[in-house]
């Protein structure tokens, strides 16, 4: 795995820190397998060009390595023109995260184009297409360093201004100056334990200081408490503002306001549209889910 270590840069560095902060996990290993194709391939364009992050993907196909068998992606048509917010929408096992993760080149597409500024993605130096994406996924894992450090992953010459910004705007600040060590705190075993919203908006203010053009949300599942859930979403919003966002979406009452809902049924994206178009839809698989989930709650 030597030449992983070093074409892959910050992202082995940043699983490396993982595996030392929670035990090595078998994503992790999985991962790190998985990716050597899509590392090898030689970068056409240049990494001084600043992506604007307009994402589009044509007839993708996808399996997962191990599991051959099994197509989860079919036909999989969308795009997203630059500033917008697309939700994808599904039921489990559809394959939401998926297309996050062929986005991100953790895994190779089977067929089909997937075009970031018009351009292949495979076209990309691996660290500068990443280098322009942020995730915050639905379960984030903070490695065992300080907040500080956590922050400021994603820009490691950061300047203290710029940290405390970012945790400003991602609502982290209040809970982290409530700490007698602030930024300097150390998280993870050895030190506190964060809930689940406040290492979101961990995440979020290391989103913003990397300052991406494209965005990738993986909503929790697992829904916060009322107040953490505000908070969360507040620090969501001004982090998607001025970028390409791709919401997974599992909860439907917070994409009502993205421009575009896609819903991925069967490896295909079976219905394009905004919450509007989408809910009139005649026996429509959105307005099916939206009906059980409003009635639900
Ligand atoms: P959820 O809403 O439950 O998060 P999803 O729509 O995001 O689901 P994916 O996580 O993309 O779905 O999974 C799509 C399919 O691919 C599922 O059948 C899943 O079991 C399978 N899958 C996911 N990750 C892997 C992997 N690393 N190796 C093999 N199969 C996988």
């Amino acid at each position: 795995t030597t030449f992983i270590g070093a074409s892959f840069g910050g992202i082995a560095e940043m699983y490396a820190q993982i595996q030392k902060a929670v035990g090595a996990t078998e994503r992790v290993f999985e991962l790190l397998e998985e990716t050597p194709e899509a590392i090898n391939a030689t970068p056409k364009i240049s990494s001084i060009e600043k992506i604007k992050g307009i994402v589009s993907f044509r007839n993708v196909a996808f399996s997962y390595p191990s599991r051959k068998e099994v197509q989860v992606l079919k036909d999989v048509n969308f795009s997203a023109e630059f500033g917008q917010k697309i939700a994808i929408v599904g039921p489990s096992g559809a394959g939401k995260s998926t297309i996050s993760s062929l986005l991100l080149r953790f895994y190779d597409i089977t067929s089909g184009e997937i075009l970031v500024d018009g351009k292949n993605i495979y076209d990309y130096d691996l660290e500068n297409l990443r280098g322009n994406m942020s995730i915050v996924p639905q379960d984030v894992i903070l490695f065992g360093g300080t907040i500080r450090e956590n922050i400021a992953y994603g820009k490691p010459n950061a300047t203290d201004e710029e940290i405390l910004l970012a945790a400003k705007q991602a609502n982290a600040f209040n809970f982290v100056d409530g700490f007698p060590e602030k930024f300097e705190t150390l998280v993870g075993e050895r030190g506190v334990k964060l809930s689940g919203g406040q290492r979101q908006r961990i995440a979020i203010a290391r989103a913003l200081l990397k300052n991406p053009s494209i965005l990738i949300l993986d909503e929790a599942t697992s829904s916060l408490d009322s107040e953490s859930e505000k908070l969360v979403q507040e620090a969501l919003e001004v982090l998607m503002e001025g970028r390409t966002s791709i919401i997974i979406a599992h909860r439907l009452s917070t994409i009502r306001n993205a421009d575009k809902i896609l819903v991925l049924d069967n490896g295909e994206i079976s219905e394009e549209g905004t919450h509007q178009e989408l809910i009139n839809l005649e026996n429509g698989i959105y307005k099916n889910l939206s009906n059980l989930q409003f009635s639900n709650s």
